[in-house]
C-alpha cells in the first residue's frame, strides 16, 4: 500500500506561474503553493451496491462521495471490479449539487463522456428513468467508457462513438440536458498528473480553447429549446471557461444562476458564469462548472416503445422478474430495455449499445454479455467466490467447484456480480472478459484495502 501521493517534485511550468500571478493577484501565491501539495484521492460509491469499507470521510457535496486516507491498489479489490464504486476526483462530484437544481431529463447527452465518471454520476441521479446517451469519439477511450457503463449496471444508458458534429446533424434538438465536460488543458490536474504539468503550454491552452469553441455550437444544436447545457472543465484559465460566454450568448443560450453552499469552498464567478474550485480552497482538484439554458419553449418528446423481436429472447430468464422488460434483437445481439426509447433512437450514429446488453446467440448457443452480470437482481444461477477464489477468477483462472447443470453461472463476491462461468462437463471455464483480467501478480497475503 502506498500513500495517496507525495509532494510534487516536478516544477510548475514558468509560463503557467506567470499567467496565474497575473490572473489571480494576491491569491496566486497560496494557490500555486497548494498545487505542489499531494492530491486528494476519492471514490464515489454505487448507491445500490453495498460493500464493506471502513468509515471514510464524506465528500460534503455528494452523498456517496468518500475521501480515501490511502490510495489502495484498486486492481486487487474485487469491489472495484464489481462496479461497487468509481474512482473519481472529489471536486467534479459537485456536479451532483448542480443537477439537483435542474429538471430531470427524458433524454440527456454526455457529449465527451470517457471514461465515464460523470455519466455514471448522471445515471445515479436519473434512477433508471429517461435515457442517457454517453458519447465519446476517441476509440480506445470509448472502450473504457463502455466497460464503466456496463459495470455500473443500469438499464437506461446508451453509447455512441462519434464526433459531436455527426450527432448534431442526426438528432438536433433532442436533449433536455447536455453535459459537455470538455477536453481541456488540465491545469486542475497538476497535483495528480505529472503529464498534465509536462504538456502544459500557452499553445496547448489556445488549442483546447479552439477545440471547445468548435464543439460548443454542435452541443447547443443538440439541446431542445428550453433545455440545459452543463459546461465543465478541469482547468482554471478564463479562455477555456467563461471565455466562451459571448459565443454561448450568440447561440441563444442564457446563463443559469447556480447555488452552492459557501462551506464547500468553491468560488462563484460574477454574472452567473459558474463556479470554480481553486487549489487549496476546496478539498479536491481544480474544476469549473456553469449551466446555460437554451432560449425557447420546451416541448415534450414523443417516445416510442422498442420494437419487440419475433424470436424469443434466450436470456429473459436471467432478468429480474419484478420489472417489465422489453427484449429486442439489434446489431446481432440481444438488448433489454425497461422504458420506451426516444423516437429517433435508430438515427443515432455510431450507436454501440443501448439498455442492457444481454448477449449473443451464435450457432445455436447463447453467450451472455458481461453487462448482464452487473444488473441489480440478475436471476441467473450464482456461485459465491470467497476471498481466496475471487482474485484468481478475475485473473482468468478456472476455479474448481462441484459441477452444475446450468450452462452459465454468475460468479459473485459478497453478493456483487462479477462475470460469467461456463459449465463444461465437470469443470468450469472462466468467461471473464480478456481485457478486464488482472495482469499483475496476486500477493500471497492481502491486507484490507480500506484500513
Ligand atoms: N466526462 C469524463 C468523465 O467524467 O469521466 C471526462 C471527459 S474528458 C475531460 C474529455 C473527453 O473528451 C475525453 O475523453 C476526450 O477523448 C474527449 N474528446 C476529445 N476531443 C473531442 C471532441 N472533439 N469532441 C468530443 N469529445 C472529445
Amino acid at each position: 500500500m502506498k500513500p495517496s501521493s507525495s509532494v510534487r517534485t516536478e516544477p510548475l511550468p514558468p509560463d503557467f506561474i506567470e499567467a496565474c500571478t497575473k490572473a489571480w493577484g494576491a491569491e496566486a501565491e497560496p494557490r500555486l503553493l497548494a498545487l505542489n501539495q499531494p492530491a486528494v484521492s476519492s471514490i464515489r460509491l454505487h448507491p445500490q451496491k453495498r460493500f464493506s469499507h471502513s468509515t471514510l470521510e464524506k465528500v460534503p457535496w455528494h452523498p456517496e462521495g468518500r475521501y480515501l486516507v490511502q490510495r489502495p491498489v484498486f486492481t486487487l479489490d474485487p469491489a472495484f471490479h464489481a462496479g461497487a464504486y468509481y474512482v473519481q476526483e472529489a471536486s467534479s462530484m459537485v456536479l451532483w449539487e448542480v443537477i439537483n437544481q435542474l429538471p430531470k431529463p427524458k433524454f440527456a447527452i454526455d457529449l465527451a463522456a470517457a471514461p465515464g465518471g460523470k455519466s455514471t454520476l448522471l445515471l445515479d441521479w436519473m434512477q433508471e428513468k429517461g435515457w442517457l446517451l454517453a458519447n465519446e469519439p476517441i476509440p480506445n477511450r470509448a472502450l473504457a467508457l463502455q466497460d464503466n457503463l456496463k459495470k455500473w449496471g443500469y438499464s437506461n444508458s446508451m453509447q455512441s462513438r462519434v464526433y459531436p458534429e455527426q450527432l448534431a446533424i442526426a438528432i438536433p434538438e433532442s436533449a433536455d440536458l447536455l453535459l459537455l465536460d470538455a477536453p481541456c488543458s488540465g491545469e486542475g490536474m497538476f497535483r495528480k498528473d505529472a503529464f498534465a504539468r509536462q504538456q502544459w503550454s500557452f499553445h496547448l491552452r489556445t488549442q483546447c480553447a479552439k477545440t471547445q469553441t468548435s464543439i460548443l455550437p454542435d452541443a447547443v444544436k443538440l439541446i431542445k429549446p428550453g433545455g440545459h447545457l452543463i459546461y465543465s472543465t478541469c482547468t482554471f484559465n478564463e479562455h477555456e471557461n467563461l471565455g466562451h460566454a459571448d459565443l454561448l450568448f450568440s447561440l441563444g443560450m442564457r446563463p443559469v444562476q447556480l447555488n452552492l453552499s459557501e462551506d464547500f469552498g468553491f468560488k462563484q464567478l460574477p454574472n452567473s458564469m459558474g463556479w470554480i474550485a481553486y487549489p487549496g480552497e476546496v478539498k479536491g482538484e481544480g474544476f469549473y462548472v456553469a449551466v446555460w439554458k437554451k432560449e425557447g419553449t420546451w416541448v415534450e418528446e414523443e417516445m416510442e416503445v422498442a420494437p419487440k423481436s419475433a424470436n424469443s429472447c434466450p436470456f429473459s430468464a436471467y432478468l429480474p422478474e419484478h420489472v417489465q422488460w422489453n427484449c429486442m434483437e439489434w446489431n446481432s445481439a440481444w438488448y433489454a430495455i425497461r422504458q420506451p426509447l426516444p423516437s429517433f433512437w435508430s438515427r443515432i450514429p455510431g450507436l454501440q449499445f443501448l439498455g442492457i446488453c444481454l448477449g449473443k446467440s451464435e450457432k445455436g448457443r447463447s453467450i451472455p454479455d458481461a453487462h448482464l452480470a452487473f444488473i441489480s437482481g440478475c436471476s441467473a444461477p450464482r456461485l459465491s467466490l470467497d476471498e481466496v477464489q475471487v482474485l484468481p477468477y478475475l485473473k482468468g483462472l478456472a476455479p474448481v467447484f462441484k459441477p452444475q447443470s446450468e450452462p452459465w453461472i454468475l460468479a459473485e463476491f459478497n453478493g456483487l456480480g462479477l462475470g460469467w462461468l461456463k459449465t463444461a462437463g465437470n469443470r468450469f471455464n472462466n468467461a471473464y472478459p480478456q481485457p478486464w483480467r488482472i495482469r499483475m501478480d496476486i500477493p500471497a497475503k492481502l491486507s484490507n484495502p480500506w484500513l
